[in-house]
This record gives C-alpha cells, structure tokens and sequence, in this order.
C-alpha cells in the first residue's frame, strides 16, 4: 500500500473512454477492466481530493485522423539505415553552431576581438561603449534614472557617439588623443591601440561610464 505523507489535490483528466470505466467505478459498478484505475484512484482517495475532469478524445478530429492516417502510413515505408556515431553528430551541431553565430554576427570572431588584449578597466569601457549600456544619460534617461537624455552641453542626446565624436566640452581632450580625424567604428571596433587610446580618452574626460 502507497502511504502519502500528506493531503493534495489530484485533478484526473481522462478522455471518454476512461470517463466512462471511472464514472462507472465512482457509482460502484465495478467491471473486470477496471481493477488498475480502480485501486489507483482507492489509494489516491483515501488521503486526498480526487477530482475526474473529461476531456474528449482525438477519435473523429479531422485534423487527428488525418495526423495518425499519415504517421501510420510513414512509419510503414522503409526506413534508411542512417546511424550517425555521437561524434559525428557532435561535429555537425557545432557546425551548425558556428553557421548560425556567423549568419548572425557576420565575419566577427569574439576570439579574435582585439578587446581581449586590453586590461579590465579598458575593456569594460569600450563594451559598455559598444552597448550604449552605459553611464551615459541617454541610457540613464532609457532607465528612468534621468529626467533629461541631453548632455551638458545642449547640442543633442549624450550618446557614446557624442561623446567620442561631437561634444564640443570635450574638444580640447579629445584633440590631445586624436589629432586626425578618427571614425567612431575605429575608436570602438578598431586594433587594440585604438581601443585603448577610446578607454584613456573616456577616463580623462572624467565622466563615469
Ligand atoms: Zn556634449
């Protein structure tokens, strides 16, 4: 005998046919067939609420029949002998993972990213440069941490690419780092020295990135 160690409720779901063979059960009329659910639900019953609920069976679902007509008929064509040994189907799934991550990413390899030669501080700058999730008040304003997304200096929303490119505050110091003219994909995406010139900039700016 299954002893419960505590009172639950049990919601049986069973389609017309078991419906039938319960109901039949619960209005002690027990039938030979019946013996299985019968003790079940007398075990269940003696320590719990036990609730039957009928759901209809798929039979006469067009959409069913239709289903199993086709499964039957496809389960009884030959069938190819197709083995595939667990580290061949490792190498396609991480092929397909690869095909996948570049059909996303396109030819950016985050092995290669010349952001892993850089130290941590520099690092976390240019990533949160890169995601715009970041102290800057356009993300603070996104975050409802700011009234205002402008920066300080009115012209337009303080963005990474504000502040790297456009802020006229920030012009003298940013003339001390790039003397020519520098794309924003460069200061961001560009070799490692690059980067780190992006992450030194931002320091020396003082702005809590
Ligand atoms: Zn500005």
């Amino acid at each position: 005998m299954c002893v419960l160690p505590e009172i639950c409720s049990w919601r049986l779901v069973t389609d017309v046919l078991l419906f039938r063979i319960t109901c039949r059960f619960i209005l002690r009329f027990p039938k030979k067939c019946v013996n299985l659910a019968k003790v079940s639900v007398i075990v269940v019953s003696q320590h719990n609420k036990v609730v039957l609920q009928w759901i209809p069976a798929h039979v006469g679902i067009a959409g069913n029949e239709e289903a199993d007509r086709l499964a039957k008929g496809g389960a009884r064509l030959p069938q190819p002998h197709n083995s595939t040994s667990y580290k061949e189907a490792k190498t396609l799934l991480q092929r397909k993972k690869k095909e996948n991550w570049k059909k996303r990413n396109g030819d950016y390899n985050p092995q290669e990213d010349p952001i892993n030669k850089l130290d941590r501080r520099s690092q976390t700058t240019i990533f949160r440069l890169r995601t715009g999730h970041c102290g800057l008040k356009k993300h603070l304003k996104r975050l409802g941490l700011a009234d205002d997304a402008h920066c300080e200096c009115g012209s337009e929303e303080q963005t990474p690419e504000h502040i790297l490119q456009n802020c006229p505050h920030l012009e003298t110091i940013r003339q001390k780092f790039w003397q020519e003219e520098t794309s924003v994909g460069a200061k961001l995406w560009g070799p490692a020295d690059e980067l780190r010139k992006t992450a030194d900039f931002l320091a020396a700016t003082g702005l809590r990135i």
